[in-house]
Parts: C-alpha cells; sequence; structure tokens
C-alpha cells in the first residue's frame, strides 16, 4: 500500500535518490581544453542530498583530455557529431552506445544534471550545424537525446539559478524515487495525497510556492504516464 512508502525529507534520508552528472560540472578536468566547468551549488546539492553517478560520455567513449572539439551535425540519416574540421574524428555511434549502456547499467536513476550547450550532454541547448558548419537552431547532445528516452528527469545548470531550486530539485527526485517503489493500482492514491498536502501549503494570496507549482507539474504528469 502507498501509506506504508514514507517520504523523507531530503536533509534526513537515508535512502538519497540516484542521480547522474555531468562531470565536468562537478569539478573533474574532462573538457575539451582540459579543464572543467565547476559548479559550487550542483557540488554541494550533490554532496548534500543525492547519490552521484559521475559521467563524461566523451571521454569515456575514448575521446583524450584535451581533445579537438566535435559538433552536432544535422544529416538526412539523423543528428550526428563529428569535427567540422576533420569528419574522420567522428564518435556518432560510439556516443549513442554508450548513453544506451549507461542507462541499462544504471537502472536506479531517477534524474540527471547535465552540461548546457555539449555535442554530448547539452538538453535542447546546442547548437546544430549543417555540413558546411551554418547554423541551423539548437537541439540536444547525442547522449542528451538518450537521457530523454529514459523518463528520468533532466535539468542543466542553468536550472539551479535561483535560491528555491536546489530544494525543488532534490524534492522531486526524493518524489521520484517514492513513485518507483509503489504498485501501479496505488499511484492515484498517491498522488492526491500530495496533491492534498500542496493544497493546505497554499500562500496567503491562495497560490501555490514555486516548490508547489513543480511538484504538481510532476505529479500530473505521473497521471498520464502511468
Ligand atoms: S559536457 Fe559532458 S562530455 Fe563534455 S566534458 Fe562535460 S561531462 Fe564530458
Amino acid at each position: 500500500m502507498w501509506q506504508s512508502v514514507l517520504f523523507f525529507l531530503p536533509d534526513t534520508a537515508s535512502n538519497k535518490p540516484a542521480v547522474a552528472c555531468s562531470a565536468c560540472l562537478l569539478g573533474h578536468k574532462v573538457r575539451y581544453d582540459g579543464n572543467d566547468k565547476y559548479h559550487a551549488t550542483i557540488h554541494k546539492l550533490f554532496e548534500q542530498s543525492l547519490e552521484t553517478i559521475t559521467v563524461c560520455p566523451e571521454t569515456a567513449v575514448g575521446l583524450g583530455t584535451p581533445r579537438p572539439t566535435i559538433q552536432l551535425i544535422k544529416t538526412d540519416a539523423g543528428v550526428h557529431t563529428w569535427n567540422l574540421e576533420n569528419p574522420d574524428i567522428n564518435p556518432t555511434t560510439a556516443l549513442k552506445q554508450f548513453g544506451k549502456t549507461f542507462f541499462t547499467e544504471h537502472p536506479q536513476l531517477v534524474a540527471i544534471v547535465l552540461k548546457a550547450r555539449s555535442p554530448s550532454c547539452g538538453y535542447q541547448t546546442t547548437p546544430l550545424f549543417n555540413a558546411a558548419g551554418q547554423q541551423q537552431g539548437l537541439a540536444s547532445g547525442l547522449f542528451a537525446t538518450e537521457a530523454s528516452r529514459q523518463g528520468v528527469l533532466m535539468v542543466d545548470e542553468n536550472y539551479f539559478d535561483s535560491p528555491v531550486a536546489c530544494r525543488e530539485f532534490s524534492f522531486l527526485c526524493y518524489l521520484e524515487q517514492e513513485r518507483r517503489q509503489l504498485e501501479k493500482a496505488d499511484i492515484k492514491a498517491w498522488q492526491q495525497h500530495y496533491q492534498q498536502r500542496l493544497g493546505l501549503a497554499l500562500d496567503a494570496q491562495g497560490t501555490l510556492s514555486a516548490l508547489g507549482t513543480a511538484v504538481n507539474q510532476r505529479l500530473e504528469t505521473y497521471a498520464t504516464t502511468d
């Protein structure tokens, strides 16, 4: 029964949700230029509230550090990635395969924090070119595209630009972890339980907080997917 599942606040939980993170955001020097993109807020969030699974798709498929840059290229056969000046540097197949393997090996993942604008990790933020090098718009990197097929919560570093963002993200991860423990038949009652609690959390003007709104939106997705 869903009532037997206790919802723990992130600060006190012992079973932290497993969340993947682009390695460069956590300070690993794995970027093409040999540097990182350390993000102190994200690092602290993972340290305090989440079980961390660090991932760098490009180094995982054997691209060294430092390495030539790669770009997302729109082709007749879909989105690929190669080096515009040297098309022989083409890890498209390897990155797609790595994405599939990564999520098969980590079925416990409830969410992923990705580096924006990367041809591997960017989530709807990465410049997309044609083979002549002209930008066609924005798209998701090859690893992020695979992540989006897995149904995990996906954000990039730009999500963490407000004080409430970390709390909101933690809450959503715990919510997702809790949902996975439920029988399908119990989802609806569990969902209503949280929505009633959100109703009690209205402010003096009768509106939901930003956190409440985000949680409610997440609950609504469960209503349509389960
Ligand atoms: S953005 Fe992704 S692929 Fe690029 S260095 Fe960071 S973790 Fe590695």
